[in-house]
């Protein structure tokens, strides 16, 4: 949930509307993630936007969704319906709401050719089509992926299509139509954002603790805080700030980096915007010259799946002892026999990481993710241990989540409170 705090940026004269395009977004296949990601770029970029609007794969209802969006809207910003197959009717559409053809652009068969090229193969026919650009609209200048985006001027409208794949649509937005858009509403100001990633705090405390300094902001401008609760991902602060220069919009927030860090404390913001929190204790293994190991029995493996989906983790991580049944846990990492929801059995497990897997520290995990009780324990009643150079600390929460909530917040808590350790 985002929770924006202080003014409004931006003073918008331009509003734009997005339309979501595929029948899939219709019949819930795929839940429309890119309307809500672009609705959220167009506030910080201060241009208004009133409607979103999705339709499925329909030559005349596509027709319609612009006809009715270029009556209330200056700006029409498309996103689907760009590929190579036939189902892909985006540009045909468009073309017919200007009232024109669609020619063949030689400059973009040869790019996507060339891309095919690079991956040593050919580019089939139908790619051809994604060539095909309206008469008198542009090219947008990022294509990260093989669909071209477009800007097609209609009047002193304009429709901006982007491709429906997250992540070339977001480079495109972010490099190619916000610039424009913003350009049309005459907003010169540079406006950038930084997120905080904090672990160890609820929303409302940090709001508690941050709300003199979101009343200064208020009152000064140039500079909103607003909280999103992540689940697993943490508790993410971010800072938006608007300025006339790069220079000056960098100082803001760099500044306001330092105040925000030194009021919540440095030590609960684990990353800043994409950097995990797997990420941050790999970094500190290596930066200490420490190899990592994991002992996992509720999380199955989670923890050691989302250290090794951080490139560049096989420096530091050794391996994950995925002790689930009792036995396990005491043939392979040497657990005392009895209770294995326990501290002694916690502690056994994270000693015996580091020996079986040769590593200087380890995280171990046990615990019962529920529903139903194990040997007499509550569900959601979880023992970590974290060892450092031999060094092992223990200790036990009680969740009073889902079985899932359980795993992920075992494996994030986990993870820092090896971090913590690490960072002395
Ligand atoms: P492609 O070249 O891949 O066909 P396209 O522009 O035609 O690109 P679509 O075919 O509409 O895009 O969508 C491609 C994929 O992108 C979809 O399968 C879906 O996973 C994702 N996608 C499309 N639209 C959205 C959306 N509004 N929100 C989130 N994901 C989307
Ligand atoms: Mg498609």
């Amino acid at each position: 949930m985002t929770v924006p705090i202080g003014t409004a940026l931006g003073s918008a004269s331009v509003r734009c509307e997005v339309i979501a395009v595929g029948s899939e977004l219709l019949l819930g296949q795929v839940v429309d993630t890119n309307s809500s990601w672009i609705g959220e770029q167009l506030a910080l970029a201060g241009i208004d936007s009133h409607y979103q609007v999705k339709v499925g794969d329909n030559h005349e209802r596509i027709r319609a969704a612009i006809e009715l969006a270029l009556s209330r809207s200056d700006a029409v910003i498309m996103c689907g319906g760009l590929g190579p197959t036939q189902d892909d009717i985006t540009r045909d559409v468009i073309a017919d709401v200007m009232g024109v053809p669609l020619r063949r652009d030689e400059e973009i068969v040869d790019r996507i050719r060339a891309m095919f090229g690079a991956r040593g193969r050919d580019m089939p026919a139908n790619n051809l089509r994604q060539a095909e650009v309206p008469v008198g609209a542009r090219v947008n200048p990022a294509m990260p992926g093989t669909a071209p985006g477009l800007i097609c001027p209609v009047g002193d409208q304009v429709i901006y299509a982007v491709p429906g794949v997250p992540w070339e649509m977001m480079q495109m937005v972010s490099d190619g139509v916000l610039p424009d858009l913003q350009e049309r509403a005459g907003i010169t100001s540079i406006i950038k954002s930084r997120t905080l990633r904090t672990w160890g705090r609820s929303e409302s405390g940090l709001a508690e603790t941050l709300h003199d300094e979101i009343q200064r902001l208020d009152r000064d401008g140039g500079i909103t805080i607003a909280f999103l609760a992540s689940g697993w991902e943490g508790l993410k602060v971010r800072l938006t700030a608007k300025a006339e220069s790069e220079p000056l919009v960098d100082e803001l927030i760099e500044l306001e980096e330092q105040r925000v860090r030194s009021i919540i404390g440095d030590e609960i913001v684990f990353g800043v915007d994409d950097e995990t929190m797997e990420h941050a204790v790999l970094d500190l293994c290596r930066k200490s010259g420490r190899t990592l190991a994991t002992a996992e029995s509720l999380t199955g493996g989670l923890i050691g799946a989302r250290l090794t989906a951080v490139p560049g983790a096989s420096d530091v991580y050794r391996g994950s002892v995925v002790a689930y049944a009792s036995e396990v846990k005491y043939q392979v990492l040497g657990v005392p026999e009895g209770p294995v929801v326990s501290e002694a059995a916690v502690r056994a497990m994270a000693a015996g990481a580091c020996d079986v897997l040769g590593a200087s520290c380890s995280v171990a995990v046990t615990g019962v993710a529920g529903p139903a009780p194990q040997e007499g324990v509550e569900p959601g009643t979880v023992w970590s241990a974290t060892c450092v150079d031999g060094a092992i600390e223990a200790s036990v929460v009680v969740m009073p989540f889902d079985r899932e909530r359980i795993r992920q917040f075992t494996t994030i808590n986990t993870l820092n409170a090896l971090r913590l350790r690490l960072l002395g």
